[in-house]
């Protein structure tokens, strides 16, 4: 069950402040009745919802892959102006929005979704969700500082949990490390990176969960299949 006004923003009538001004107004009935008071709940499943005499549609649920380029921010607008997601996602009707954030000095896999629930499950500690980066740090890390980053390294915000930490490649002046972690928090790669010695200079996320980047180029994306989505819940 959720909210009216929210079921009313998620379906795109209007925002949500607009759907509470159409509830507070009489203009909303739920299954035949004018609905006037705010906290009531519905299933959009069952419910039918009315808008100034129109049955409303519940959106379709959907998530976009989305190869993130450097240099773009991950939000859906930007009073500056300057290149975001949403820029990439124009001919897409529905208010989808990022799962999580990577930096405007990140490239690589971003999901976009309708999907609240979704959103939350990949976003929350809690189902520990694995996501993997490729960074190229400054310099040849020794085998103590890769056992302190697979271990846990201390930052501000605490200790993080352990990772998962490979070589893939290495020359005189920087090292490519592939890290897997399950938290998100931010900046989190750059920081442990730091934290041991060796800034980052490239980052990538290349994984999260089970999809990759496989059959997309900088800014394409595409649409998870319906098998993908479940696989994700
Ligand atoms: N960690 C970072 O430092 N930056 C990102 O964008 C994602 C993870």
């Amino acid at each position: 069950m959720e909210r009216l006004q929210k079921v009313l923003a998620h379906a795109g009538v209007a925002s949500r402040r607009h759907s509470e001004e159409l509830i507070k107004s009489g203009k909303v009935k739920v299954n035949g009745k004018v609905v006037t008071q705010l906290g009531v709940k519905v299933d959009p499943a069952q419910d039918q919802i009315e808008v100034n005499g129109q049955l409303i549609q519940q959106e379709q649920k959907r998530t976009f892959l989305f190869y993130k380029p450097l240099r773009v921010i991950t939000s859906m607008s930007d009073p500056q102006g300057r290149k975001v997601v949403a820029d990439y996602f124009r001919s897409v009707p529905e208010r989808i929005y990022p799962v999580g954030r990577l930096d405007y000095d990140t490239e690589g896999l971003l999901l976009l979704t309708n999907d609240g629930e979704l959103a939350n499950r990949l976003i929350h500690p809690r189902y520990e969700v694995d996501k993997t980066y490729v960074a190229t740090v400054k310099g040849r890390p020794s085998p103590a500082a890769i056992e302190q980053l697979r271990k846990g390294v201390k930052l501000e915000d605490g200790w993080t949990a352990p990772a998962g930490v490979r070589i893939l490649s290495q020359d005189d002046t920087q090292t490519k490390l592939q890290l897997t972690i399950r938290e998100g928090r931010n900046r989190q790669v750059r920081r442990m990176c730091d934290a041991v010695g060796h800034p980052v200079i490239h980052l990538m996320r290349t994984k999260l969960a089970f999809l990759t980047l496989e059959g997309l180029k900088r800014g394409e994306y595409r649409e998870l299949t319906g098998q993908e989505q479940e696989r994700l819940r």
